[in-house]
């Protein structure tokens, strides 16, 4: 090896050291900020690496490319709004996909016009990347036109779905086997095919996952675009790549298999189950016809706020959307002054992405310790006097626990309704996510205070100021 290619190797090691450490740094909420910067210094030995390794061969494409990316990155990142992070996110992870899939084609590209022959590993490589990439691409554009609401979020079901879906998998297998028989002839037919078939099986993949199970194929993606990208690494001969790609397809499982459990769903479900099509019928949006749900003022809501001794916010996707953060540290704040303990229920799947409600409470400088996962929330309801929903609603839906008939039936929710009040804020009666009526708002000890989350809790912070 010469000086130069230790040097590089040496400093693809540091990069690879700063990734894994800042994933480790990624596990708590108070050193996440760190990680990311080390991973971010990682990422930016990374690209001068590449940089300088290609001085002599066309430097200044690769220049372009970096700064085009960098600045639709910085400007996309700069203007996204936190609710949007998981239709950014699929659109990040797809563009991933596809950077995987187009290198290993213009890697065959190369190869053929050189005339040389295919080394059997790297042909392997080079398809299963094509494949998996190109599925990954396909399959978060659909999720990205669900988030984004370009087309239904809800499942798309037709009779022998699973059918059409096993023969394009099936085509896509034979012309794997096909590309990996003929090795010495150029696949004029079977690469291009695979290619189409694995971005038709992408988007056929996606369309029956809606409503609910969204975040678990979000994360799902964003693991097969990893492997996708070793894959590409083992072709190219680089570790960086290898590596790189093998941390993002391990966290993307172990994320999948969280969420899963979160939703307390098989992957199996989440892929072939159709969550929240209601058996293929459009569920019931709540649109007004629950009748019996009683408004309360916002005094009297203040008033059991400021007399509790135990108050459980529950913070979901409303919140988010009222950017109410800061609004519920005050009133929290004002309350504590009172003497009331305030607590923070947190579902994993609240929001619109894994740790959104962690993420906003933290920027409004809440304490780490008064944030409770689902169990240790549940365990708390049946002493908590009031569960202050704050724009949840999904999560809260107790017919998750005994309608059978309910798309979101076996999901864990919070026991909001244990507690001995709740009051829900939120604007109106339409549904969440699901897109499913909630009978939590029609229970005697609930009561709704409709408004704006962040004008409700402002309001309320007033009142008990007040008193
Ligand atoms: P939901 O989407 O179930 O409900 C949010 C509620 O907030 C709505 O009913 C809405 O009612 C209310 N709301 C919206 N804007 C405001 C506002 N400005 N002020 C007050 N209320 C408002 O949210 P949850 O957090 O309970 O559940 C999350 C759902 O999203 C789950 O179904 C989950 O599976 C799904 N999901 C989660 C992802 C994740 O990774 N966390 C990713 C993708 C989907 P109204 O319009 O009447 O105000």
């Amino acid at each position: 090896m010469t000086g130069t290619a230790t040097a590089f190797a040496l400093l693809d090691l540091l990069a690879i050291a700063l990734f894994i450490t800042g994933l480790h740094f990624l596990n708590a909420p108070p050193t996440a900020r760190f990680g990311n910067r080390l991973a971010m210094v990682g990422m930016l030995i990374a690209l001068v690496v590449v940089l300088v390794g290609t001085l002599n061969a066309g430097w200044w494409t690769i220049a372009i490319g970096i700064v085009a990316g960098g600045l639709i990155g910085i400007v996309a990142a700069a203007l996204v709004k936190m609710t949007a992070m998981p239709q950014m996110v699929a659109l990040y992870n797809g563009a991933g996909g596809g950077a995987a899939a187009l290198v290993s084609t213009v890697e065959l590209a190369v190869v053929h016009q050189k005339a040389a022959a295919l080394d059997p590993v790297v042909a392997v490589s080079l398809v299963l990347s094509a494949m998996i990439g190109a599925i990954s691409f396909a399959g978060s554009l659909v999720a990205f036109a669900k988030l984004q609401e370009l087309m239904t979020g809800r499942p798309v079901t037709y009779p022998g779905q699973q059918g059409v879906n096993a023969i394009v998998a099936l085509a896509i297998a034979l012309l794997l086997a096909f590309f990996i028989a003929r090795l010495g002839a150029v696949p004029t037919w079977e690469y291009p095919g695979l290619v189409l078939a694995s971005l038709i099986f992408g988007v056929l993949f996606v369309l029956p996952i809606g409503g609910a199970d969204m975040p678990v194929v979000i994360s799902l993606l964003n693991s097969a675009t990893g492997v996708a990208v070793a894959i590409t690494g083992i072709e190219l001969s680089s570790t960086l790549l290898i590596t790189g790609g093998a941390l993002v397809g391990a966290s993307g499982t172990i994320l999948t298999v969280a969420m899963s459990k979160a939703m307390n769903r098989s992957l199996t479900n989440v892929l072939f189950g159709a969550f929240g099509s209601a058996g293929g019928a459009e569920p019931a949006a709540a649109s007004g016809a629950q009748q019996n749900v009683r408004s309360v003022s916002v005094d009297d809501v203040a008033a059991m706020l400021a007399y509790a001794s135990k108050v459980m916010v529950v913070p979901g996707y409303g919140m988010a959307v009222a950017q109410a953060q800061h609004s519920v540290k005050a009133l929290a704040d004002q309350l504590e002054k009172r003497g009331v303990t305030v607590l923070y229920a947190i579902h994993p799947v609240a929001g619109r992405m894994p740790g959104h409600m962690n993420v906003l409470l933290a920027e409004a400088n809440v304490p780490y310790e008064a944030l409770l996962d689902l169990d240790d929330a549940n365990a708390q309801f049946p002493t908590t006097d009031v569960s202050l929903v704050i724009g949840a609603n999904d999560v809260t839906n107790p017919a998750a626990r005994n309608v059978k008939s309910s798309p979101i039936y076996g999901m864990p929710i919070l026991d909001v309704d244990k507690a001995a009040n709740v009051v829900v804020l939120k604007r109106s009666m339409r549904s969440g996510f699901a897109g499913i009526e909630n009978p939590l708002y029609e229970l005697p000890n609930c009561s709704m205070l409709f408004g704006d989350a962040k004008a409700s809790v402002d309001a309320l912070t007033a009142a008990v100021k007040e008193l």
